[in-house]
């Protein structure tokens, strides 16, 4: 597969791409991914079904409950043919790649690819509570990375959750490429946690006990475990109260510098954005306008701040 190194290695399906692979010859052009995300990342294709050998066009597949109760991936119209086995083993044999990845759009609503909420079939009606059987297999099999689908990055919380969560996990990728260290381990954390914090706060605890616990010789085995709980609790969606809890806890670091018409200003800047009248940027820029008066360090170095480029604009939209 193709690699471009200036830019964040993600994996997409296929049909997302503007690839002509679905059963019916058509595709599912997506122009926020191709257009804006393409720009930031290395979109990496892959459509499962073709992979596992089945051509264009084909018969349509689709999850349906065995009369055992099993959840299996078959031809609508021919229930022997049975595609599970070979789409799990399909996802089983990425693993590869798929663990340089940074994260991973799915197409929803498909056998092979859909994230969650997937039509699964039966004698009565469909329920909607199935995952795509290569999906679900490369989730497992790579449970730390982002995954999102197309059609809920139309969510601009949602959205912006996702993205990031691609920078984080490239930052990470590129503290491990340096050399896993426990220095490298607390300072990662240390500019993070302001970003965790703004997603949940058992998880900002749970990982500050985690690291504060990690000793050389189990860093390596701290890591992993720290990885899995640092994307879990991202997970989480920040609130707006969660931000205004981490904006607030910033603008401490500033209470000796201010003067009292700044310090106001920031505080209804604040609640501005508490009741919805502004987006995020607005106290962020602000912030970032006193902290270029009076310089620190730790917010300097703090994620939280410029978590990803400002021209993908999703701070304006949360
Ligand atoms: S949803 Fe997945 S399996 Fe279906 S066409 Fe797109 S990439 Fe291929």
């Amino acid at each position: 597969m193709g690699t471009d190194e200036s830019k964040i290695p993600i994996g997409i399906s296929s049909c997302l791409l503007g690839e002509r692979v679905r059963y019916d010859g058509g595709h599912k052009g997506h122009s926020y991914i191709t257009r804006t995300l393409g720009e930031y990342f290395d979109l990496k294709p892959f459509c499962p079904e073709l992979a596992i050998g089945l051509g264009i066009p084909r018969k349509p597949i689709r999850l349906s409950r065995s009369d055992k109760g099993e959840i299996r991936c078959i031809e609508i119209n021919d229930s022997s043919k049975d595609y599970t086995e070979k789409l799990s083993e399909c996802a089983d044999a990425q693993q590869t790649w798929q663990r340089q990845l940074c994260g991973y759009i799915l197409k929803k609503d498909s056998p092979s690819c859909g994230m969650e909420r997937v039509k699964i079939w039966d004698d009565v009606m469909p329920i909607r509570e199935g995952v795509g059987v290569y999906a679900d297999r490369m989730m497992q099999n790579v449970p730390y990375l982002p995954v999102e689908e197309e059609g809920r990055l139309g969510d601009a919380v949602l959205r912006e959750n996702f993205i990031q969560r691609v920078f984080i996990m490239r930052r990470w990728h590129q503290l491990v490429a340096d050399g896993l260290t426990l220095a490298g381990l607390i300072g990662f954390h240390a500019r993070h946690k302001l970003i965790i914090m703004s997603h949940d706060q058992i998880y900002y605890q749970k990982l500050g006990r985690l690291v504060a616990s990690a000793g050389k010789q189990d860093v390596a085995e701290k890591s992993k475990e720290y990885l899995l709980e640092l994307m879990a609790g991202l997970k989480i969606r920040a609130t707006r109260k969660n931000h205004v809890n981490v904006l607030q806890h910033i603008q401490g670091y500033l209470k000796n510098y201010l003067d009292k018409e700044d310090k106001q200003e920031m505080i209804q800047t604040i609640e501005n954005y508490r009741t919805g009248m502004v987006p995020l940027i607005v106290p962020i820029t602000l912030l970032n306008h006193f902290f270029r008066k009076h310089p620190n360090d730790y917010i300097e170095n703090s994620w939280y701040m410029r978590p990803y480029p400002a021209e993908l604009s999703l701070q304006n939209t949360i």
